[in-house]
């Protein structure tokens, strides 16, 4: 109920203007947000680094209104990517960022651009996934991107009823994925509405990759998934190098320190910039009580 809520609010234009441009806005966003500029998220990533963990930088926003936005947002990217050579660290991106909306071909131009730029440096581009209004579309440029430019990862939502034939066809074309459970409010026809389902999706699609996939990520804070990951690599003598741990900046930091500490690869998704309120408030539809840790911070000085 409250998480239906959470992602009704998430779209509220109005409101999201409002909290955006608010002055208590990096008190809103400080657990989850490494800042508002590039440089914040440098920062963040250095620091990360130290501690033996990887990064994917997300430079928020979604949805842009207009073509022209579309190509600012690719420029945001480069610049970032300029940043990022010689360190383990890739960039996440929504395509509805780069113009997904308007036109298909004019979104896979600017993707490419920032793919000749992560090959350039050294790392590779992974492509979030969207609500199912956006499945088949996202996947089309991410694998159109993937057959130039073989590393690019695709998103995998394990709420959805399709996701088992599209993770057959990610490791047939040996396309690298990663599996999350999926952050959008989305129909009983196109996915699994009960937690207790999608939990099972998960594990199954989780085991399919560890054993088929290419270089997947497990990207999730449950830590009951996380063991069953940990006892399913030991059983099948799956290597550490062989895959990686993801999870978002200012989630479960002590899951996370656990994986590290046991020796398996960890990356952090690193949000940054102004436009951060529906990412926001997905991660208050994920964990309601956090409602509780923002009401903290806007009180503490
Ligand atoms: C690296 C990464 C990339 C992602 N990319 C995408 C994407 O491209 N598309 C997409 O739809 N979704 C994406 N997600 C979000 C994902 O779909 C889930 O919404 C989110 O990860 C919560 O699911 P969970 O697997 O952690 O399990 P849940 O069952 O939701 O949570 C398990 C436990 O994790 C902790 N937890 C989870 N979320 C939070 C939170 N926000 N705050 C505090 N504690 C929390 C709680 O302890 C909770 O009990 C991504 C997630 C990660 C980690």
């Amino acid at each position: 109920m409250m998480r239906h809520f959470f992602l009704f609010l998430s779209k509220q234009k109005g409101l999201r203007r409002w909290m955006e441009t608010s002055p208590l806005s990096h008190k809103f966003t400080r657990r989850f947000v490494a800042g508002e500029t590039l440089d914040d998220a440098l920062a963040v990533c250095a620091r990360l680094e130290r501690e033996k963990i990887w990064t994917t930088l997300d430079h928020l926003g979604e949805n842009v209104t207009s073509l022209d936005e579309a190509s600012q947002s690719r420029d945001d990217y480069l610049a970032a990517l300029a940043e990022l050579g010689g360190h383990p660290a890739t960039v996440s991106l929504k395509l509805t960022q780069f113009g997904l909306d308007f036109s298909t071909d004019g979104c896979y131009e600017n993707v490419r651009q920032l793919a000749l730029k992560a090959r350039e440096i050294g790392t590779h581009l992974e492509i979030d996934m969207e609500s199912s209004a956006y499945t088949d579309r996202t996947l089309d440029v991410a694998t159109r991107i993937a057959g130039e430019f073989p590393g690019t990862r695709a998103v995998i939502q394990a709420y959805l009823r399709r996701s088992a034939a599209d993770i057959e066809r990610m490791n047939q074309i040996k396309m690298p994925v990663r599996l999350c459970k999926g952050a959008y409010d989305e129909p009983a026809s196109v996915a699994f509405a009960e937690k207790r389902e999608v939990d099972q999706s998960y594990v199954e699609l989780m085991k399919t990759l560890l054993d088929r996939g290419t270089y997947p990520a497990i990207a999730t804070h449950d830590e009951r998934i996380v063991g069953e990951a940990f006892r399913y690599v030991r059983e099948r003598k799956i290597a550490p190098e062989q895959f990686e741990f993801q999870m978002l900046y200012g989630v479960r930091r002590d899951l996370q320190q656990r994986i590290v500490d046991l020796g398996y690869r960890l990356r952090l998704y690193v949000p940054y910039g102004t436009a951060w309120y529906p990412y926001f408030m997905r991660r208050l539809a994920e964990r309601p009580a956090n409602v509780v840790f923002l009401v903290r911070n806007l009180f503490r000085k």
